[in-house]
């Protein structure tokens, strides 16, 4: 199923998520689209959810839009499509693969010109000025792009009067502040178009939320989505999920959001929702600890949840304070206590609690992982995720200090 890609049509939008260098794999709508460089053994990245996002907004203004995810197709396959593409290429781009984000959008401008190619993904925001090219001359698109590429797009093509906010098209122009560039309601975007990857799929990811107002220190998900909870509303999310279902054959939904059960009362919601629709999908999310009691884990198993992911940074009172997730370095024991709860009861209602274990953490001590797996295998986990703490510069652009 490759719908207008293996068509001749002519196209006004192609939308790209670039190739990895050699012998990297790379996940670029990984840390909330700052993105992530896997270096895991079978590591799969996440599909790129904002490349669909692009296009459905793309095509709910008119235009006519291809999608080519190179992480995962042949190079070549860009070849075959370059020549039919009438108004911009967009590049979806993230922090971590800047540097070949960079050469890809060098090699495209230098062929279709600077004018005809739009860098998008909240990471633009932070590297603008490298993205817009050694002499200033591109164009790219800052902030959250699902709400503004199509406008983006027809305004390039001659067909609207006015640029979106956050269409960056001359050196000088500011790029504004990233909350005043967030999508205010997430229910205004329209189904991601996923079938424009060309495939069916058992297993979508998706979002019930964005941003998160917990404020942890080092938190990328909240540097890049916003130190605000924007929920969607559970109608909405219902009604992409069955949308997915119907058109794609979906099964399976993984929940993005950073901290999905941090609202109690939403995340209730959308379960009984869930549960009121008797689907036989499944689904994952990710939240912290302290925010699973044992009676909402119950809702979420009754509406289909099969996997909680949460991150375990460590069982160091230092550390847990100096990253926000204790206030107290006494209140280590109740933090355990908290995970202790969440582990058992996601265990005895068949949800998987996976964790992950964080090394090269800043001021991390000899042993630390090792305790702290320990601690979570004698719990019973038997999904642990090993993953070394990733440094990212956005942390410092958006309050101007260093945080670690
Ligand atoms: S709860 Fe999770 S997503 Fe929210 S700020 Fe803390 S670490 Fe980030």
């Amino acid at each position: 199923m490759l719908p207008r890609l293996r068509s001749k049509n002519p196209l006004d939008v192609l939308l790209v998520n670039p190739p990895a260098s050699a012998g990297t794999v790379v996940d670029r709508q990984g840390a909330s689209g700052l993105g992530a460089i896997l270096t895991q053994r079978h590591a799969r990245p996440l599909p790129p959810l904002a490349l669909v996002q692009v296009a459905a907004n793309a095509r709910a203004v008119g235009l006519s839009v291809g999608a080519l995810d190179l992480t995962r197709s042949p190079a070549r396959r860009l070849e075959s499509v370059l020549g039919r593409v009438g108004v911009v290429v967009g590049v979806l781009v993230s922090q971590k693969t800047l540097t070949m984000d960079l050469d890809f959008i060098r090699s495209l401008r230098a062929r279709l010109g600077v004018e005809k190619v739009l860098p998008f993904g909240i990471s633009t925001w932070f590297h603008a000025d490298e993205l817009r090219g050694p002499n200033g001359q591109g164009v790219v698109l800052v902030g959250e792009p699902e709400n503004k590429f199509g406008r983006a797009a027809l305004y390039l093509a001659g067909r609207a009067s006015a640029p979106p906010p956050g269409l960056l098209l001359t050196s000088d122009q500011p790029r504004g502040h990233l909350e005043d560039l967030l999508v205010e309601n997430l229910d205004d975007l329209p189904t991601p178009a996923w079938e424009l990857l060309g495939r069916r799929w058992k297993t979508l990811s998706i979002y019930a939320s964005r941003g998160c107002d917990d404020r942890s220190r080092a938190c990328p998900h909240s540097v890049a989505q916003g130190a605000q909870l924007r929920g969607r509303s559970a109608v909405s999310v219902i009604a992409e999920i069955r949308s997915l279902e119907r058109r794609l054959g979906t099964r399976h939904f993984v929940f993005l959001d950073p901290a999905f059960a941090t609202d109690p009362d939403r995340t209730l919601e959308l379960c009984r929702m869930l549960q009121a629709r008797r689907s036989r999908s499944t689904w994952s999310c990710s939240s912290r600890p302290e925010h699973l009691p044992a009676d909402l884990i119950g809702c979420m198993a009754d509406a289909g949840c099969r996997e909680i992911r949460i991150e375990l940074e460590s069982l160091d009172p230092q550390l847990l304070h100096h990253f926000g997730r204790i206030e107290d370095v006494r209140d280590v024991d109740f933090f355990r206590e908290r995970v202790e709860i969440f582990v058992k009861t996601a265990l005895r209602l068949g949800i998987h609690p996976q964790v992950t274990v964080v090394d090269g953490l800043p001021g991390q001590i000899h042993g630390d992982v090792d305790a702290t797996a320990r601690f979570a295998r004698a719990l019973g986990v038997r999904r642990i995720r090993y993953s070394h703490h990733a440094h990212y510069a956005a942390l410092h652009q958006s309050n101007g200090t260093s945080t670690l």
